[in-house]
């Protein structure tokens, strides 16, 4: 019998990804990164004439702002909280003793004001509002983290820990659809670069539940959300590797983000997910970057 090895069974064996003994939490080998690192520096390349504000946030956010944003409305399924031991010595001692004996110590730990990031550009609307009015030309910024998200797979594509490469655009509707498309052109353009195939689709968010269900139809409807796919571990079912949402003035009115003339600015993100375009980098020319195409390595490394 052909046993079948999985692609994940592959990078583990390969040590581009280190087991962790949790689904979607992998260690990266330098090699990995290497490869991240070199996508990334091809995103600058794309980006560079636009004069985006570098922001860089740590992984975990506000959770003031988390609440403000709706998260847990539209998707309590995925969102990790940060706990932590806040009790004195003799709660210490209990502590102790309900890890000794093997029960849930967890159910103790109190809640900070930390929780984990959720998508590189949830830190942003809040930070950017507190400034005032947008400059005349609008906002731009230019974003990268780690985000958390409680959706533990075997496939190596649906990490729990996985970094968002993200640009944000504010200002009119204009402004930001035109942005969305010119990036949409340009993931076409830079995936082409690299030889992965790809293709762009209408898309919508996990939204949580039966109401859920009518939002994620609102959202396709409507073309706010669109993905570039690329087959990883499914030809039938491509993996989302960029994503690029149109949020009307949703964020604009819940935050308080307005145009130099006060009106309501207009907001949309385009992401990359870096971990699956290395992923889908690997797939398609294999585990060996020395022995990927000319063409490809001549784009990621010069
Ligand atoms: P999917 O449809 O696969 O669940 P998504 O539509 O939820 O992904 P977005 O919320 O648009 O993804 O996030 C932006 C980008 O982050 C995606 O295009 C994808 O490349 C990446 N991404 C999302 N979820 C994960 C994950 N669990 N592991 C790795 N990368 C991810
Ligand atoms: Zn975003
Ligand atoms: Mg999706």
């Amino acid at each position: 019998m052909d046993m079948q090895v999985s692609f994940l069974d592959r990078l583990f064996e390969s040590g581009l990804l280190i087991e962790t003994g949790v689904e979607g939490l992998y260690g990266r080998s330098g090699r990995f990164e290497d490869v991240i690192a070199a996508f990334e520096r091809l995103i600058d390349r794309y980006g560079a004439a636009d004069g985006a504000e570098a922001i860089r946030f740590p992984p975990g956010m506000n959770r003031a702002f988390f609440e403000k944003s709706g998260y847990m409305k539209s998707f309590p399924q995925l969102a990790g909280t940060v706990h932590s031991f806040c009790g004195c010595e003799l709660d210490h001692v209990s502590l102790l003793k309900c890890m000794d004996e093997g029960n849930d110590w967890t159910a103790e730990q109190k809640a900070t004001d930390i929780v984990l990031t959720p998508a590189a550009c949830y830190p942003l609307y809040p930070t950017v509002a507190k400034r005032g009015n947008l400059p005349e030309a609008g906002g731009l910024y230019d974003l990268q983290s780690y985000c958390f998200r409680h959706e533990p797979s075997n496939d190596p594509a649906r990490q729990q820990l996985f970094r968002m490469r993200e640009y944000v655009r504010m200002g009119t509707q204009a402004d930001v659809t035109e942005f969305r498309q010119t990036w949409m052109d340009r993931g076409v353009k830079m995936m082409a670069e690299v030889e992965l195939p790809v293709e762009i689709d209408v898309a919508n968010d996990p939204f949580f539940g039966r109401a859920g269900k009518m939002l994620a139809n609102n959202q396709r409807d409507q073309n706010l959300k669109f993905e570039l796919l690329i087959p990883i571990t499914s030809v039938a079912k491509p993996t989302a590797c960029m994503s690029f949402n149109y949020h009307q003035d949703a964020f604009g009115t819940k935050w308080g983000l307005n145009l130099a003339d006060g009106a309501v600015a207009h907001t949309a993100c385009v992401g990359f997910g870096l971990e699956r375009i290395a992923l889908a980098l690997f797939h398609h020319h294999g585990l060996d970057t020395e022995a990927w195409p000319a063409s490809v390595r001549a784009a990621l490394w010069g």
